[in-house]
């Protein structure tokens, strides 16, 4: 069967969610039984997100082929529980950089390059792409941005056009708006959402499906009122509630009939369909409601104002901390506060030193790890937090007083050094790794116990990395090497000995945890957090 489309767009503003409404339709359909996909179209000029200042986007998010992308694709990934690759996430940069180099080639042959007809044909080649590498029932394909930004018009006529030359019967628009509550008026507004879809039909495309959030419920008159003003439906309009949690979303979406509008409108009856198994999801749900034990998790990192930055991280541990019944309290840990305080963290039942880039704070993050280190902290440090911990080591147990990380000083004691200067022959493509690697885990160590096997393949996205000519002199104080790629022997995992759970990892274990599937890492660091635990916050 040839793809079916369902592109989502967003109006009215942004941050309502749309990443997670694609990602609940795509849980569903594919509870259903279709083999979905979804793609983000980013209408910035970035090729990719990887330059991208956390605090404007967010984190980077890397897929197992080495993209880096927009965190949508992390909740693509932990609500499909499958894996994302370069083509899931396409970017105006990306695009536009394509259509030049062609020109420069000479590929136009004389013609004036335009965005009609040039950019939305690259744009729509980048769509079909998805389809042609593999067979797809339903791509659901999320627009960036709201309707009526100068940015996503070409999207917008790209997908115009894509609609055209389908079947009709082929594409689903489904609408994302906001129906906020005046307090002076005592109700609530459908003029927002109106006038967002005005702007989407003026851009040639009409919703078949409006998704309202709201921060209460929708009544049948409001639903009835814009359905009428917006020529969809009454059914199609589907109120989408706020929700404690995430992982709701999907769930309330199928209460209020998303799967089965959208199935209708690509006329299959979802009546005559086997009723989805929600079981392992309804089950993940009430475990995250009843939790048993508590623990505070304190994160260390450079962009603690914008927890976004770290949004795999904090998921991943939720996965884990969800299926064994523990509630996590994140302890945000300014690095500033950790230079001023040591003992901010006395009362932490976990420590996690965070991956990250730049210099700035990197004596806090080291006098974090030594904090941990001393009193006996579950420790987990994750790339830059392996690192940072290294340098800490280094100084303060094996005594290499001018211990330093190569990204920030050029002499001293290169503990952590650029991985260029340490592979003979390149195996990568650019001076970073990037993607999955291979890990060999040392039988019988701290990782090998955790994992279960001798083999397994995680994420990276680094520059620099633990120096090899070191670890005889680190083995000999207790940190020991117990994961390495097989074929560069490039340390990928330490852990120290004589401490209850201090674990090292170059990659980026986070990427890899989704609902139905926690991580196995987050699993065992937060279990040790509840058996360490020292915190004084219950679950009453
Ligand atoms: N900045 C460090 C490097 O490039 C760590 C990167 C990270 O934490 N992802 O190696």
């Amino acid at each position: 069967m040839a793809a079916k489309y369902v592109f989502v767009t967003g109006g009215v503003a942004s941050s309502l969610g749309k990443g997670v409404v694609a990602a609940s339709l795509g849980m569903l359909l594919k509870a259903r039984g279709f083999k979905v996909t979804i793609q983000k179209l980013d209408p910035y000029l970035n090729v990719d997100p990887g330059t991208i200042n956390p605090y404007e986007h967010g984190e980077c998010y890397v897929t197992e082929d080495g993209a880096e992308t927009d965190l949508d694709l992390g909740h693509y990934e932990r609500f499909l529980n499958q894996p994302m690759s370069q083509l899931n996430n396409v970017t105006a940069g990306r695009i536009y950089s394509s259509v030049i180099e062609k020109e420069r080639n000479g590929d136009f042959l004389g013609k004036t390059v335009q965005v009609i007809p040039h950019i939305t044909t690259e744009i729509k080649e980048s769509i079909f792409k998805i389809t042609e590498e593999e067979a797809f029932d339903v791509v659901i394909l999320e627009v960036g941005g709201t309707v009526g930004d100068i940015e996503s018009l070409p999207f917008i006529e790209a997908i115009r056009q894509l609609q055209w030359e389908k079947e009709p019967s082929k594409c689903v628009n489904v609408h994302l708006t906001l129906v906020p509550y005046l307090h002076s008026a005592g109700e609530l507004k459908t003029k927002p959402t109106q006038n967002s879809v005005k702007l989407l039909m003026q851009a040639g495309l009409k919703p078949d499906l409006l998704v309202c959030r709201s921060d209460r419920e929708i009544g049948a008159g409001i639903r009835k009122k814009i359905a009428r003003f917006c020529s969809v439906k009454e059914q199609c309009v589907i109120p989408s509630v706020d929700v404690p949690n995430i992982y709701e979303v999907p769930l309330a979406m199928h209460k209020n009939g998303l799967d089965t509008q959208v199935l209708s409108s690509f006329g299959i009856t979802a009546d005559t369909m086997p009723p989805p198994d929600f079981k392992r999801w309804n089950d993940f749900l009430v475990r995250y409601k009843t939790p048993k034990h508590k623990v505070k998790i304190s994160l260390v990192g450079k962009y603690i104002e914008l927890p976004d930055a770290y949004k795999s991280i904090i998921e991943a541990l939720t996965h884990a901390a969800t299926a064994h019944r523990i509630e996590v309290v994140m302890d945000w840990v300014s690095v500033s506060s950790m230079e001023e305080d040591p003992e901010r963290l006395k009362d932490s039942d976990g420590v996690l030193v965070a991956p990250g880039f730049g210099e700035r704070g990197f004596e806090g993050k080291i006098a974090a790890v030594r904090y941990a280190r001393e009193h006996k902290i579950p420790f987990l440090g994750i790339c830059l937090g392996l690192q940072v911990a290294c340098i800490e080591f280094a100084k303060n147990v094996v005594g290499i007083p001018d211990a330093i990380s190569e990204e920030f000083s050029s002499s001293g004691a290169p503990i952590i050094t650029r991985i260029d200067s340490l592979l003979s022959e390149k195996k990568m493509g650019g001076t970073m790794r990037l993607g999955a690697w291979d890990c060999e885990l040392t039988p019988r160590s701290l990782a090998s116990k955790i994992y279960g096997k001798d083999l397994i393949s995680e994420r990276h996205r680094h520059r620099f990395e633990y120096n090899p000519k070191y670890a005889n002199v680190f083995e000999k104080y207790g940190m020991v090497i117990s994961g390495v790629n097989p074929d560069t022997r490039l340390a990928e995992i330490l852990e120290l000995v004589g401490h209850p759970w201090f674990l090292l990892v170059q990659f980026h274990p986070e990427y890899k945890s989704a609902v139905l599937e926690p991580h196995p890492l987050f699993s065992s660091f937060v279990k040790q957090c509840v058996y360490e635990k020292r915190s004084i916050v219950s679950t009453e």
